[in-house]
């Protein structure tokens, strides 16, 4: 189908969002938010789809707040809702095929009831190419918008409600958002963003260009929010943002990573975790922080994604697999127990034999708690997207096979520690398979399966293990 573009819409420009020119990030507090916007949501419900990462299960937070300020209510499921949004993912081309599968099954909802306003959000709207295949191949989606205009969404379901189709995508380096609605999943985890997007332009990856340039919130608004979940109850947060360990780089006299994590350990919330590190960035300084408080978890997340130096370069990632190791060993030194998860790319253009062999030495070397592997996945308008690839599809699945193989057997012998051992779980509730067993995370971020009586959502037990898998680790309730 051909598309009519509309002077009102503002399509994605990739090229635009991949530059940075501004020094500052304007803030912008509170939602735009008329009287007659506060009552369009009156008798109506919503329904939330969300992929990816927690970045964005906290925008999706967001989200329904600002739905829930204009009087939506949340509905149990997609096909009752007044208002269905998904709120996406650009990490990966398969995440898009999932994406538009679920796009495609609300057009049954679409006709059964034409008032309902069908809308994607977020990160891979900001991909020129998937935002025209949602305008050439769906025209049941009424509402398009991007991951720098939340706050306008009021507006946007204003004018989809009076029959417009609105398409507001901006290829911007950001701005800083504060104070807005949220409603939050969890009554004892919460995520808190310290940062929005990344000007490490890693050449894989899609993030600088979606997310905008690093933004770096005023560490007081952090740490307020993590008093006031303290204050409600919570007793775990995450600090999130997509390379945490450079915050506060683009601000001035800021504090750095390590400083913000010790003034959160400080405020006394039971466990602090924080997620995504940059091995480039991470600092002595930030080492010492965790080990020295005991709220501070031991479980970090150190993306490798590649064990070769030529290959790593090629990535932009801006240390070789000997600094990693460096850092690695480090951390395990200095952070006794401290289990580490990592993520690598398999099959990146210009992966030798030779090459993913080295991937191999370092996870044989690391022996990782956890890895989350994914064959290479190009992204349109990133460079590696342009880079040549001669490798077969059959070689990187078999390459992919190998790697699994070898980081889930280490892995289980690794998690042989944890046998005799007692852990301290923070409950999420029964588990979803046998609700006689409860289910809930261990410090170091493995899931624990356990028995026990006397156990409600939000306990921190103290576990016995008694059996150990690769992914999860069971047991029984210890003393009362
Ligand atoms: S640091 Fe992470 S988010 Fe930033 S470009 Fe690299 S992989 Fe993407």
């Amino acid at each position: 189908m051909t598309i009519r573009i509309r002077d009102t819409w503002h399509l994605p420009d990739q090229k635009q969002a991949g530059r940075r020119i501004e020094k500052h990030s304007p803030t912008i507090r509170g939602l735009n938010i008329t009287e007659k916007q506060r009552a369009i949501g009156a008798g109506k419900t919503y329904f939330i789809s969300t992929y990816g990462c927690q970045a964005n299960e906290r925008d999706s937070e967001n989200l329904s707040g600002i739905l829930e300020a204009c009087g939506f209510t949340a509905a149990a499921d997609a096909s009752e809702a007044d208002v269905i949004l998904m709120n996406t993912c650009g990490i990966r081309e398969n995440a898009s095929n999932n994406v538009l599968g679920e796009v495609g099954s609300h057009k049954k909802h679409f006709k059964a009831r034409p008032d309902t306003i069908i809308g994607v959000c977020g990160c891979m709207v900001q991909e020129e190419h998937f935002t025209r295949t949602l305008l050439e191949k769906y025209p049941w989606v009424h509402l398009i918008f991007g991951t720098h205009n939340f706050a306008e969404l009021p507006a946007y379901i204003e004018r989809a409600m009076n029959g417009e189709k609105v398409v507001e995508v901006y290829s911007r380096e950001g701005e800083i958002y504060e104070e807005l609605p949220e409603h939050r999943q969890g009554r004892y985890k919460g995520l808190v963003n310290i940062m929005y997007g990344c000007d490490k332009f890693c050449t894989y990856c899609i993030v600088p260009y979606t997310r905008g340039r690093q933004r770096s919130r005023e560490a007081d608004a952090i740490l307020d929010e993590v008093r006031t979940l303290k204050k409600l109850g919570y007793r775990e947060i995450t600090l999130l943002g997509q390379n945490v360990n450079a915050y506060g780089k683009d601000l001035e006299d800021a504090m750095d990573f390590a400083g913000l994590l010790e003034e959160t350990a400080k405020t006394g919330i039971e466990r602090v975790r924080f997620m995504t590190s940059h091995p480039w960035d991470f600092t002595e300084e930030m080492i010492d922080v965790i080990s020295r408080y005991d709220n501070i978890m031991p479980c970090i997340h150190l993306p490798l994604q590649s064990g070769d130096d030529e290959i790593l370069r090629r990535m932009g990632r801006r240390y070789t697999s000997a600094e990693y190791m460096n850092l690695f060993n480090t951390i395990r030194e200095r952070v006794p127990g401290c289990s580490i998860s990592t993520d690598i790319i398999v099959g990146f253009p210009g992966e030798s034999d030779e090459a993913f062999e080295h991937t191999l030495d370092v996870v044989r070397e690391c022996r990782f708690d956890n890895a989350f592997t994914f064959i290479f996945s190009p992204r349109p308008g990133t460079p590696a997207a342009r880079m040549e690839d001669e490798t077969e599809e059959k070689t990187k699945k078999e390459r992919l096979f190998r790697l699994n193989a070898l980081w889930n057997q280490l892995a289980l012998e690794n998690h042989q520690k944890y046998l005799g051992q007692t852990v301290q779980v923070l409950v999420d509730g029964p588990s979803k398979k046998n609700p006689n067993v409860f289910a809930g995370y261990s410090q170091h971020g493995m899931p624990v399966n356990f028995t026990g009586e006397n156990i409600h959502e939000g306990d921190l037990v103290d576990v016995e293990i008694t059996d150990v898998h690769t992914f999860s680790l069971n047991g029984r309730k210890v003393g009362e």
